[in-house]
């Protein structure tokens, strides 16, 4: 997590082992006040030209953005986004040398859902976000992460320009009015309780981790579409994005790291996530914010006070802070390692298969002697012996028991294509999820006691994937080529 108090920077500065004050500026000679990366000392005004052309470089040299592209920035009032709001106004400031070309537009989801907050705490904190979005002068909206279980499966017409329910933009000229409307803010809706039930069924905090952050991802690329956006810019720093590298190869989703730490994420077809941000580690932020004055509003989440082995992502974020304390050369080697990561796969993208819960391609076809196919054997087994010394629970307990479900009962009303929704599924079964889901998101998901509560676009998608694939195998002795 990038929050560091202002205490916390002022001993920084002060502290004589941090040896800035010693040193004179690496580009002018005047005296540094900063040191960016390992040992470049700079004073205040050549940090800034330093992180302000480090950021829009980041954007050249992805070549990305073409000019006049609507970008929407996720902002969660936290160190991180603060800084890259405040770097794109400076980008776009009529008197900067090459300036940024998009036009920006802010969004932040609010998530007091996760950590219990009662409504009037979350309308308060969206009070404050709101004075602190309304400053930067550009568009802005608010969603409520409980907004996600509502998305429907992928190619169900996602793609209207109308805005959602609980959006607000500063668009309106009339202040006064938009205070009205954002206390209006549905912060209790059915899908509240809906989503405390999902997070309360998952067993540990990582699937909690995994399954918030999931939400919130779909969220930004579903609001994004409704309000025809393209391009998702989020706040993530190279040190946020280290930790996340050796979280992902603990959790089994090694396969999704090329994409999960690239500039730009192209899990989605029609929306791309930018991560302009990973270039700077998170005390190269924390300095940048401290030295102009950024606003940030610290919130709690679900890994906050939770301690460090709580969950593989908090210790992971923990090991990497150390490293960047102790050993800070070695957190761009885990960033620059996991950079040149590739997975082996189709090279056309349209035609890979991907995972209905993250958007990564399957990593799951793989031979029959494979690491995957152990563990599903000695996991079937474990849970044989466990449901023949207690058979009566088998449906309540273990609802991912593949035997416990009979889909055989569900009916299709003919249309054929595989798009009926006359008769969806109910219930849904481990087995079923297991062919639509990458492993990462089958752990996560073993970890839950409930698998009815998943969104229905996990849900609808996997019940869509397993009519198709049943219809296919129904046909398949009638097909003129084998489809894969
Ligand atoms: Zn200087
Ligand atoms: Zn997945």
């Amino acid at each position: 997590m990038c929050q560091v108090d202002e205490e916390g920077i002022s001993l920084l500065e002060k502290k004589p082992s941090f040896g800035a004050s010693s040193r004179d500026c690496m580009k002018c000679g005047d005296r540094a006040v900063v040191i960016a990366r390992i040992k470049d000392a700079f004073c205040r005004s050549c940090f800034l030209t330093y992180f302000v052309h480090r950021f829009r470089a980041t954007f050249g040299k992805a070549k990305v953005i073409r000019d006049g592209d609507k970008v929407l920035l996720a902002f969660s009032g936290g160190q991180c986004s603060s800084a890259m709001v405040s770097l794109v106004k400076r980008g776009l400031d009529q008197s900067t040398h090459k300036k940024l070309r998009f036009t920006p537009a802010l969004i932040y989801i609010d998530e007091g859902v996760v950590t219990g907050q009662s409504k009037e705490e979350r309308a308060t904190t969206c009070q404050k976000i709101s004075d602190i979005m309304k400053e930067t002068g550009f568009p802005w909206y608010i969603a409520s992460l409980e907004e996600a279980l509502e998305i429907p499966a992928q190619n169900s017409s996602p793609d209207t320009c109308q805005a959602g329910s609980s959006f607000h933009s500063n668009q309106d000229p009339n202040t006064d009015e938009l205070a009205g409307k954002l206390e209006g803010l549905c912060l209790e809706t059915e899908h509240t309780q809906r989503c405390r039930d999902l997070l309360a069924s998952a067993k540990s905090l990582t699937a909690k981790q995994d399954l918030v952050s999931n939400l919130r991802n779909r969220l930004l690329v579903h609001k994004a579409r409704q309000l025809g956006y393209h391009k998702v810019a989020v706040g993530d720093s190279g040190t946020r994005l280290s930790s996340g590298i050796l979280a992902n190869l603990a959790k089994g989703r090694g396969a999704s790291i090329p994409v999960a730490m690239a500039f730009a994420d192209d899990r989605w077809s029609d929306v791309t996530i930018l991560r302009p941000m990973r270039e700077f580690t998170t005390k190269e932020i924390v300095m940048y914010n401290a030295l102009f004055n950024v606003d940030s509003l610290f919130q709690p989440t679900l890994a906050t006070m939770a301690g460090d082995y709580a969950s593989i992502d908090t210790l992971t974020e923990t090991f990497i802070n150390e490293l960047q304390t102790n050993f800070p050369s070695t957190v761009s080697t885990v960033f620059r390692t996991g950079e040149k990561m590739c997975t082996a796969g189709s090279d056309d993208p349209d035609a890979v298969r991907r995972c209905s819960m993250c958007k990564s391609a399957l990593d799951t076809s793989v031979g029959i002697s494979s690491a995957l196919s152990a563990t599903r054997f000695s996991l079937h087994i474990s849970r044989k012996e466990g449901s023949s010394t207690n058979e009566n629970s088998c449906k309540a307990t273990k609802p991912d028991d593949a035997t416990c479900t009979d889909s055989s009962s569900e009916q299709c009303c003919g249309q054929g294509d595989g798009s009926c929704h006359s008769n969806q599924m109910k219930s849904v079964s481990a087995e079923s999820l297991s062919k639509t889901l990458c492993y990462g998101c089958q752990v996560t998901v073993r970890d839950m006691k409930d698998l009815n509560l998943l969104p229905s676009y996990i849900v609808e998608e996997s019940a869509k994937i397993e009519r198709r694939s049943r219809m296919r195998d129904e046909i398949k002795d009638f097909l003129l080529c084998e489809e894969s």
